[in-house]
């Protein structure tokens, strides 16, 4: 499975070249810029139906966060699969995916508690997990402050429990990239540089990785 992840558009969606076809598009949220221009987030959504992907996958970010106080407002994606706190499996493959952050209070879980217990509801047995934040200590470092992590601790612990080969994120535009420990493949597949230029390239990889 032919799968392009990407994340932080932030409105750009447009001047993105992206591949277009393939079989799995996934994006890490931050689709918007707070939500502020209902044309855009439509456009966003005919974009999605523009690309010949068999399947897509959208995680809401901290910029979608309206969407967790106005529920209804997750309507206007129809052309992705939203995933907010919940699991899908596309082809056999288990996907599970969150837009909660650690490092402000959209969609809820501002707690280490909370977000704790979110994370327990991971399925065991997850192959591709997917979340608007990275977890702490990996590709989570802020543009010129190396050593300062945004990451979250308590969702790099629930990835060590799952396991699982894949994990997709963004939020942290400076450090994006891949990074492969133990059994996991982290990527961080921001799209805006820190000048807030669209920056990045897609991140396209093979699912199962080769091993
Ligand atoms: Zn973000």
């Amino acid at each position: 499975m032919r799968i392009l992840a990407l994340s932080d558009t932030h409105n750009l969606h447009r001047s993105i070249t992206v591949p277009m076809e393939g079989d799995l598009l996934i994006h890490a949220g931050d689709f918007s810029f707070f939500f502020e221009d209902m044309l855009v987030i439509r456009d966003f959504n005919a974009w999605l139906g523009e690309l010949r992907f068999r399947h897509k996958i959208v995680v809401p970010g901290n910029h979608e966060r309206i969407m967790y106080e106005r529920p209804e407002l997750r309507r206007l994606i129809t052309n992705a699969t939203l995933l907010i706190n919940e699991s899908v499996t596309i082809e056999g493959v288990m996907l599970w995916g969150s837009p909660v952050t650690c490092d402000d209070e959209a969609f809820g879980c501002s707690t280490a508690d909370e977000r704790r217990a979110l994370y327990a509801s991971i399925p065991d047995g997850t192959d591709i997990v997917i979340t608007h934040g990275p977890p702490y200590g990996v590709c989570d470092e802020e543009f010129r402050a190396k050593g300062i992590h945004r990451g979250c601790p308590e969702l790099l612990a629930a990835i060590q429990r799952v396991n699982p080969q894949v994990h997709i994120f963004g939020h942290v535009h400076a450090s994006r990239g891949a990074k492969r420990i133990g059994e996991t493949t982290f990527i961080n597949a921001a799209m805006l540089g820190w000048s807030g230029d669209l920056e990045n390239k897609p991140i396209s990889f093979e699912f199962p990785l080769g091993r």
